[in-house]
């Protein structure tokens, strides 16, 4: 299937079935912001649940907080993003459509033969980390890059536009304060940092976890719920003696491109990127790149952080943010290694994985399936019971097992059409067991248990179907 056409079949898959609607659709919907469905909702939950359970459960020394979205206005100053948090833009005068100086020059190196692609890119590249605009326009210029609404090349400056939203705070106008929308979840652990350790009685190594909504203004966005204007983030910091942050930095890569494989993805649609600019902040940078329908992008970016957001946030504020490490009997500022990973991002990852279109033609007869491979352990319905019949009873014994099962995971009952029929609906939901209750049952109380994947179907005990189930749902 071409790439381009996957992606369009997700998104329609996923509008048909019920995991993402475009927001407000209703009202011809608005730009890169995206509702979850029924089922999509419960799919993030159990992608949520298992980072936040891979962080904190399976980590003695990381804990979870919840901070809020609204913070001091002062904390975006010190972290940086009032000043810096922005991305050089430019205006087509013909059409008034606004582009990523990045991504117009990236488009346009996708039209060349690779390796005069190549030569802009490091071109751009070198532009971008000297902040030399000017140079930039120019770029624009002599290589002829037109807007591709317009088609011309009349350009306006090359001008920083920050991604923070901001709104007001406070009831009486004389009283309003600018506050923003935080665009990253990072802050509100940086600010909590020494009620965390202080409270939780952590030493150094420890880690803070947490996941929340972000907004950014994004002027180009777009590839679905890739990029998007309110999305949510599953981040974590871990808090470091300095001096051993390049080991940290080297285990949290480690460490969670092991967590992205025990999704079942094969290696090969990983891979790392390394910064060669480095934000203001960090020493060290990579991202996790998976190979999406359109191309390897980023999942997730690990950074080493050094001390720049504490000692930022002690200088603004006024107060300290020491550690006092019994260990070496020294006060310090701790180092931060971050992990930070897209919901959303890692939502369509999933997706782009599980989805397929699957040939079952035979030389009779032409077949297929749409069917979504999800790991059991994230599949929004974990267990479908279909009586064979509504009548003699089988309603009843197929109730039975979803009352026994529904406390432990999601089940769903439905009783109408072709058992045929009814697989086929769970297949293109990523459902990864179905239960048939027949009349063989009434008489020796066993059941078909029917595979996604493989389409067996096997004949197993009634009651060892819950164990069972939880048994291959189990996330560790
Ligand atoms: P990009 O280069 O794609 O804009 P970024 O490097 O700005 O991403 P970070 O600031 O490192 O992203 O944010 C961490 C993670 O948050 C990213 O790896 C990504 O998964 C997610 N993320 C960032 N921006 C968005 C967005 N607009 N929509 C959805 N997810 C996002």
């Amino acid at each position: 299937m071409a790439n381009e056409n996957k992606l369009q079949n997700i998104i329609g898959h996923c509008k048909e079935y019920g995991f993402v609607f475009q927001s407000s659709e209703i009202y011809d919907g608005l730009s890169a912001v995206y509702d979850y469905g029924q089922l999509g909702t419960e799919l993030k939950r159990n992608i949520r649940e298992y980072w936040w359970r891979s962080m904190t459960q399976m980590h003695e020394n990381i804990v979870g907080i919840d901070a809020a979205i609204f913070m001091h206005p002062t904390v975006w100053k010190a972290s940086g993003h009032v000043d810096n948090f922005s991305d050089p833009m430019i205006d087509n005068k013909d059409s008034q459509k606004r582009y990523r100086v990045d991504h117009l020059i990236e488009g346009f190196a996708e039209t060349l033969d690779k390796e005069k692609g190549e030569v802009l890119l490091q071109q751009m590249d070198l532009l971008l980390a000297e902040n030399n605009f000017d140079g930039l326009k120019q770029l624009i210029e002599d290589k002829k890059i037109a807007c591709a609404i317009s088609g011309t090349c009349n350009w306006t400056d090359v001008r920083q536009f920050n991604l923070m939203f901001s709104t007001e705070i406070g009831s009486v106008a004389e009283e309003a304060n600018v506050i923003y929308l935080r665009p990253e979840t990072a802050q509100g652990i940086f600010v909590n940092f020494l009620n965390v350790q202080k409270s939780g009685r952590m030493k150094i190594p420890f880690g803070i976890a947490q996941t929340g909504k972000a907004f950014r203004n994004e002027i180009v966005a777009r590839g679905f719920i890739f990029r998007m204007r309110e999305f949510e983030q599953m981040e974590m910091q871990f808090f470091v003696q300095p001096g051993k942050q390049k080991e940290w930095y080297e285990y949290w890569k480690e460490t969670r491109m092991k967590w992205h494989l025990s999704l079942g993805i094969s290696p090969d649609k990983y891979r790392f990127h390394d910064h060669a600019k480095l934000a203001h902040y960090a020493d060290a940078a990579c991202d996790i790149e998976y190979d999406f329908p359109m191309g390897f992008k980023e999942v997730e970016g690990i950074h080493s952080r050094t001390d720049f957001d504490l000692k930022q946030h002690q200088q603004y504020s006024g107060k300290k943010l020491t550690y006092f490490d019994t260990d070496i009997n020294q006060h310090y500022v701790p180092y931060v290694v971050e992990t930070s990973i897209g919901l959303d991002r890692a939502v369509m990852m999933i997706l782009s994985e599980a989805y397929e279109e699957e040939d079952l033609s035979t030389p009779e007869k032409p077949d297929s399936r749409s069917i979504l491979h999800f790991p059991p352990m994230l599949a929004p319905i974990k267990l479908a019971v279909f009586p064979l019949t509504k009548k003699d009873g089988l309603p009843e014994i197929a109730r039975d097992l979803i009352d026994q099962c529904k406390p432990y995971f999601k089940c769903f009952y439905e009783e109408k059409d072709a058992i045929g029929k009814r697989y086929r609906r769970q297949d293109a939901i990523g459902t990864p067991f179905c239960i048939t209750i027949d009349h063989q049952t009434k008489e020796d109380q066993t059941v078909t248990i029917r595979h996604r994947d493989s389409m067996q179907q096997e004949r197993i005990a009634l009651s060892v179907v819950k164990d069972l189930i939880l048994e291959k749902i189990k996330m560790f």
